[in-house]
């Protein structure tokens, strides 16, 4: 689960990282109020979505050219003027914001963060905190370039890039705080400031199972201080349950919507940017069908794993899903019988076809336990769900559902 700026800050700071004053605001209104609270100084607008690169974004429709570019806007904006704070919030508030994690459709921004940007930054460096699976331990990763260039820094110079492991029952060592704050590039007073922020990464990363936690930038201002001044956050959703503080920040709304309605159901829904809607149980199942339509021409739309427990209530709900996305034309039901028995798959599919109704082609193929049976409950459907196709294997059902997708 990810999280916003605003909140990944809230919680750095509370575990003792140094943070610049903000304000989340929702209208433009509320953002020049925020302006006036912070006497008319300088701030820096910036859009709370869920997703990087916000700095070098688009506002899609705008007019305008990205935010790294001569009078460009993209979801961050130094301000220094009250009525430019003004027109830019309603900018950013009206255009969804594309960034290269967004997709092309980009992101509705709902809430800005008006941050107090009275000094400026005067070097920026990046931290972050993973789990290096090549040495089985949590991480802590610094870069003495950070910035909005950070995945440049490491792709061609992988060696300014460095990793201290540490021990998730002991936590970062003090020493291993000061190594990283000199390789930093800290010198005098900002050491210790810059240790404090990475005790509050790592503390933070551990606390509360995060799967990531990065400061980009982690900036030195011109006035000496230390700050965090970007914060991404996101969280192992396994680990959720035993952190309901954390599960209360949750916003749905950056979510996609089948997504989440499919978690709710207890099904994993994928969205993808073909055709075929992909009905199937297990990942590694759909990870198949997924390659078997590609080797015939498709593409799918999405996959929605049913996972081993096929119910009626399961099936129709994952009708209902596939066959809301209007790009889907065709669907390809893969389902293997073994902990659920494939009559009793049969009997869900037919009744979830009754209930939702199938508007395009629907190949099934199921095998496993029971599959007479299943054949059999299929067959006597067959002229009333006269969309629904059988196939005898997957490569049959592949071609079948490839060519239903296309015609
Ligand atoms: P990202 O592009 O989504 O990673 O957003 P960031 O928060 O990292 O902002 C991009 C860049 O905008 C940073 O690298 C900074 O140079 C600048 N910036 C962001 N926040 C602030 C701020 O609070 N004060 C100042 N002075 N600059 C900021
Ligand atoms: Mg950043």
């Amino acid at each position: 689960m990810k999280i916003h700026e605003y909140q990944a800050k809230e919680l750095l700071a509370a575990r003792g990282a140094a943070v610049p004053k903000g304000v989340v605001v929702s209208t433009a209104a509320e953002a020049v109020q925020a302006f006036d609270d912070f006497g008319g100084k300088p701030v820096v607008l910036k859009a709370q979505v869920h997703t990087g690169g916000r700095g070098k974004g688009e506002l899609k429709g705008s007019g305008l050219p990205a935010g790294d570019k001569e009078g460009g806007l993209g979801g961050v904006k130094y301000l220094r003027k009250r009525e430019d704070v003004a027109r830019v919030a309603e900018l950013m508030l009206k255009y969804p914001l594309v960034t290269l994690q967004t997709g092309e459709e980009g992101q509705k921004i709902q809430k800005l963060l008006v941050v107090e940007a009275t000094t400026d930054i005067k070097r920026e460096v990046y931290a972050s905190m993973f789990l290096d699976r090549e040495i089985g331990l949590p991480s802590l990763m610094v870069c003495a370039e950070g910035g909005v260039d950070i995945e440049t820094v490491a792709h061609e110079t992988p060696e300014k890039i460095i990793k201290e492991p540490v021990d998730p029952d002991m936590g970062l060592q003090p020493f291993q705080a000061r190594k990283l704050a000199f390789a930093l590039g800290f010198t005098g007073d900002q050491v210790g400031q810059a240790e404090a922020i990475l005790f509050a990464l790592s503390r933070l990363f551990l606390e509360k199972d995060c799967s990531l936690a990065e400061i980009n930038p982690l900036a030195l201002m011109s006035d000496g201080k230390v700050m965090a001044v970007d914060g991404k956050v996101d969280f192992d959703d396994n680990a959720l349950f035993r952190h309901p503080d954390i599960a209360k920040l949750r916003d749905e709304t950056e979510e996609n919507p089948a997504e989440l309605r499919a978690g709710r159901a207890g099904l994993t829904y994928i969205s993808l940017t073909g055709t075929i809607g992909c009905l199937v149980n297990g990942a590694g199942l759909a990870m198949s069908t997924m390659d078997i339509i590609h080797h015939h021409g498709g593409s799918p739309a999405n996959f929605l794993d049913v996972g081993g427990g096929v119910t009626a209530e399961g099936a129709i709900e994952a009708f209902r899903i596939i066959l809301g996305d209007p790009r889907v034309k065709g669907v390809l039901v893969n389902i293997f019988g073994g902990i659920a028995k494939c009559d009793l798959v049969a009997e869900a599919l037919v009744k979830a076809g009754r209930e939702v109704g199938f508007r395009v082609p629907v190949v099934v193929r199921l095998e496993g336990t029971n599959v007479e049976k299943a054949r059999e409950i299929l067959a006597a459907a067959q002229k009333e769900l006269p969309m629904m196709q059988t196939a005898t294997d997957l490569t049959d059902a592949a071609k079948k559902v490839v060519a239903a997708s296309k015609g």
